[in-house]
């Protein structure tokens, strides 16, 4: 059932087992998980039906990173119900193995769990997002002939398939039935929660006060309470309930809003120009068309590269230039390019060197990359309030050199290999004014309410439950140690099924 919070009088209470914050992609396969228990579900969502300007000025904040994102918290999510499935582009892929390592060389790396724990979640997660387990397409992807990477001989990447259903997924158009026909559940549209109350003691929350533009004040009592606000609406809802915890909730140590990170993307890194007498067929990055979708490979280097070059995980994506666009290089300028390249690494690649008549630019090299998380790179409440009286954010996106490296030692190799075994020459444009515009981030704010066993280390336990706080789950990006390269929602979803299945564990057994 959907109730619009603007039609309740204010002062209204409303019980329920489990109430969840936010119907965002985590809020809604929340919802959707706990559809057929015995237990009572509130599903609040501070907008309603579409987009509103008075909601999307809740969005404001100071974001003080890449020039490029200056509405980066505009940009980056939606504030109606659905969440941010309103402009996602649906692409998936669970995260990395390595992604869940710690692993030396990334300060602050490491889940509290391996990759195999979320592996069934992942599997459950697919058919939510409406795809396919992703086994399928990695299988697929990976057996495609025509990669221009793949093939024995390359060794030091590996190819990653990543998935586009089509049309792409807005969980506000397919769950909208069945939320408004389930007996357990109800959602409350313009409920926007700006605190959530403790006990007197300060041991678990025993309410949500949501507000909105009809004035009216709705208290909302459970005996679990689940974040799914969005990364950055959470950690502002922690922050500024500090009526019994003067720093905020699951915040004794400092830690909330720390370690925030995205996905560095930058769009032309690179030339790659494809030796001559290659088949055609070595065009193809591997990009296709797939039963109800679409199908792209990215290039990662391997893990005992990661660890040996001490490098942070990373998507590599060779985009094909069309036949118009195709360049052609002028000898001499290829050989000093590769030759000045070629300086200080493999003598393969110096042998590269040699002029190779007639030469095309293929691909430009586009690439993801990982962030570390840096307790110094965070997000912090303002002085100013938005109009419902909360106060707003700061975000300050921090990166370091290590990170900056990464990104030089990848297209380094990435230009070995490609010399190694002919394939072409990389031409590194990072610093090229023509072809190495400044970085962006990718619309996947993460960290910030860290998963760690330490209390001291982090927000949230392996379970995703707040530490220190008996009865609060945070669903969302926030809770990851470190995202990879990858998109985030896939794991997202995998982490709320997760949470659904602790919080029926918990709360069934108990009468
Ligand atoms: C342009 C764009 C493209 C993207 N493409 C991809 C992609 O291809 N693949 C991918 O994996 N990811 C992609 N993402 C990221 C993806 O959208 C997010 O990872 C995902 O939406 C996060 O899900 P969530 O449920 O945590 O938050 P959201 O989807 O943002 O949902 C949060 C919900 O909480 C509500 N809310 C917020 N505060 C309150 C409050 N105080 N009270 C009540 N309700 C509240 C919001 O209104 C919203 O409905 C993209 C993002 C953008 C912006």
């Amino acid at each position: 059932m959907f109730v619009d919070g603007r039609e309740l009088e204010s002062g209204t209470e409303v019980e329920a087992d489990v109430c969840i914050v936010g119907a965002g992609f985590a809020g809604i396969a929340l919802a959707m998980e706990l559809m057929d228990s015995k237990l009572s579900v509130a599903l609040l969502e501070s907008g309603g039906f579409q987009e509103s300007p008075k909601h999307e000025a809740l969005l404001e904040g100071t974001f003080d990173g890449p020039h490029k994102n200056k509405n980066y918290l505009h940009t980056s999510r939606s504030r109606y119900f659905g969440g941010t499935s309103a402009k996602w582009l649906g692409i998936c892929r669970p995260l990395d193995p390595i992604d869940f390592e710690h692993r030396p060389w990334v300060a602050d790396s490491g889940w509290p769990f391996d990759h195999r724990e979320l592996v069934p979640y992942y599997d459950r997660a697919a058919p939510v997002l409406g795809i396919r387990p992703f086994k399928v397409y990695d299988r697929d992807g990976q057996l495609a002939p025509s990669n221009f990477l793949a093939g024995r001989e390359i060794t030091r990447f590996v190819p990653k398939v990543l998935y586009r259903k089509k049309p792409i997924v807005r969980f506000g158009d397919k769950y909208r039935k069945q939320l408004k026909n389930a007996e357990n559940t109800t959602v409350y549209l313009h409920a926007n929660v700006v605190e959530l109350e403790t006990t007197p003691d300060g041991a678990s929350i025993q309410s949500a006060i949501a507000k909105n533009f009809a004035d009216r004040q709705i208290r909302f009592k459970a005996r679990h309470f689940v974040l799914a606000a969005g990364a950055f609406d959470i950690v502002r809802l922690l922050l500024t309930s500090n009526r019994h915890h003067a720093e905020g909730l699951g915040n004794a140590h400092d830690q909330v809003g720390r370690r925030y990170m995205d996905h560095t993307r930058l769009p032309q890194t690179g030339l790659v120009m494809q030796t001559e007498g290659r088949p055609r067929r070595w065009h193809s990055t591997g990009s296709a068309s797939v039963p109800g979708g679409f199908s792209y490979v990215m290039f990662s280097p391997t893990l005992e590269a990661q660890r040996q070059l001490q490098m942070l995980n990373c998507g590599v994506r060779l985009m094909p230039l069309d036949d118009d666009t195709e360049q052609d290089i002028d000898p001499g300028t290829l050989a000093r390019d590769v030759g000045g390249l070629a300086r200080g690494l493999d003598q393969t690649v110096t042998s590269g060197a040699d002029p190779m008549p007639r030469t095309k630019i293929r691909f430009t090299t586009k690439l993801y990359n990982e962030h570390i998380p840096l307790a110094h790179s965070r997000v912090r409440l303002d002085t100013e309030r938005d109009a419902l009286g909360q106060l707003r954010l700061v975000v300050e996106w921090r990166s370091n050199r290590q990170m900056d490296r990464s990104v030089e030692r990848t297209l380094e190799l990435l230009a070995m290999e490609l010399g190694r075994t002919s394939r072409g020459r990389l031409r590194l444009a990072l610093t090229d004014p023509l072809y190495g515009p400044p970085s962006f981030l990718g619309s996947h704010p993460m960290g910030m309410t860290c998963m760690h066993p330490d209390p001291k280390k982090g927000v949230v336990d392996a379970e995703c439950k707040v530490h220190g706080l008996e009865n609060l789950f945070i669903a969302g990006s926030s809770v990851f140690p470190t995202g990879g390269f990858v998109n985030p929602t896939h794991t997202i979803v995998a982490l709320a099924l997760r949470i659904g299945e602790s919080l029926r564990r918990r709360l069934e057994s108990v009468p």
